[in-house]
């Protein structure tokens, strides 16, 4: 059970890059993407040397993000520590 009350921050995104868009920046790779929510910001997993995805939520504040890898729908909650089977 999630109690999770962060799902109405969730918008109809656009995502901002095909990749990464902060590794795409400064020329370095990623493992897995992350699709914010909230705005469309590309990020990197947590695998990632970067963790740009995780940086973008302590920036930004916005709290839920979903797989961006092909066939993967599972999303995560930073806030709530939740995660979500499909979003
Ligand atoms: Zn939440
Ligand atoms: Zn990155
Ligand atoms: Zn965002």
């Amino acid at each position: 059970m999630t109690t999770c009350t962060h799902l109405n921050q969730m918008r109809e995104v656009k995502p901002s890059a095909r990749g990464c868009e902060d590794c795409l920046r400064i020329g370095d790779a990623w493992v897995h993407l992350r699709l914010c929510k909230t705005c469309g910001h590309v990020g990197c997993c947590d695998s990632s040397k970067n963790k740009h995805a995780t940086k973008h939520f302590h920036q930004t504040e916005h709290p839920i993000i979903k797989s961006h890898e092909p066939g993967e729908e599972w999303g995560y909650c930073y806030v709530d520590d939740a995660f979500f089977e499909s979003l």
